[in-house]
């Protein structure tokens, strides 16, 4: 059907033409649009799908009936996870693992970050440059990513489907505060965008040095515009990908060079023949003096970050990052 709707996701609790329930309406490419009606919990898939069960209520919805459809089903949500993530030679991952509801976009995406976890590990250990026991930090790491999704998803399907009377008074007066007020809008949960979670993990080496922000060991990497050498623009993460992804040096420049072990890549921000941090905002991001350097892994997470980093402290963080000691 074509309508006027903005490309912005609406999200309806309690309307006049789905009373009690909450909706959805999504814009999909080519005229396409995906609209999500809460059900009963008792309701019958088989009788829900019917195309002439559908129809009403959308007719209802957006007070006409000029619209085919494409495709109907039914979907319920489960937040819930394994208790380990590695059972023998058998490794789970993605929806296998873990489940949360669709409201935040965690699914879909924390399966990438599980595999992403996962290649470069199983990489090493197939070549066996590290021991199987790197295969430990994988459950340690992505479980308590696994709980953080779960903990944020359940927080919003509960606000969207409250299961108890406090709950629902709770949304109710939400609802009304989001009217007048800035804080009660953004206490309005129809879904937090899922951001990648800092590990508290053993293959981190912790800060010695003094850091007034930037990602601590642990954190993803963040991005920042920034220009190559020969002036074209790039994000600092297209020049971590062109390192193929193996552990890497990120350098902010002071001049010196730095002696690398074998096989680390090296991403040098200012200089000659560095990247220009053209903005400013990459030293920003990373809280970054000449000489500050962050160790990264090949999944693009902080493995260690230095003031000045020495060989000797970047043999002993690569090592600990790949599971030796
Ligand atoms: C309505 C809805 C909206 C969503 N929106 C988002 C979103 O915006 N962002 C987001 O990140 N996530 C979203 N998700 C979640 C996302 O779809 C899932 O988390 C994701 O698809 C899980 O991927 P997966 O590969 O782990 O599992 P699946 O997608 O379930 O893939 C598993 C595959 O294995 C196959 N399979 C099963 N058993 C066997 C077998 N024995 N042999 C061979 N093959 C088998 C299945 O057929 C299936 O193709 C949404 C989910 C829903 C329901």
């Amino acid at each position: 059907m074509t309508a006027a709707f903005p490309t912005e996701r609406w999200f309806w609790f309690d309307p006049p033409f789905h009373a009690g329930r909450s909706a959805l309406l999504h814009k999909q490419p080519d005229d396409i649009w995906r609209i999500d009606l809460q059900l009963d919990r008792y309701a019958d898939p088989a009788v829900e799908k019917q195309p002439e069960n559908v129809r009403p209520r959308i007719a209802r919805m957006l007070g006409h009936d000029k619209f085919e459809f494409e495709w109907i089903s039914l979907y319920k949500f489960q937040c819930r996870r394994m208790d380990r993530f590695i059972h023998g030679r058998v490794i789970f991952a993605g929806d296998a693992a873990h489940q949360v509801s669709p409201f935040g976009a965690r699914g879909a995406n924390s399966g990438l970050e599980d595999a992403e976890n996962l290649a470069w590990k199983l990489d090493r250990i197939l070549r066996k440059t590290s021991p199987e026991a790197l295969l430990d930090s994988y459950d340690i790491e992505r479980s308590t990513a696994a709980d953080e999704n779960i903990r944020e998803s359940t927080r919003s399907t509960d606000f969207m489907a409250p299961n108890s009377h406090q709950e629902a008074r709770l949304r109710k007066a939400v609802l009304s505060l989001a009217k007048e007020t800035e804080f009660g809008k953004r206490m309005v949960n129809a879904g937090r965008l899922s951001v990648p979670s800092v590990y508290d993990s053993p293959l981190s080496t912790a800060d010695r040095d003094q850091w007034h922000g930037g990602p601590r060991p642990g954190a993803s990497m963040p991005d920042a515009p920034v220009a190559a050498p020969s002036g074209e623009d790039m994000f600092l993460t297209d020049a971590f990908v062109l390192e193929r992804e193996r552990f890497a040096l990120l350098a902010f420049g002071n001049g010196a060079d730095h002696d690398l072990p074998e096989g680390m890549g090296a991403i040098r921000i200012g200089g000659e023949g560095g990247l220009v941090d053209s903005q400013g905002l990459a030293g920003r991001r990373y809280d970054a003096e000449p000489g500050t350097a962050y160790l990264l892994r090949p999944d693009g997470y902080v493995a260690a970050r230095f003031r000045h980093p020495t060989r000797a402290a970047l043999d002993a963080a690569l090592s600990r990052a790949c599971g030796l000691n």
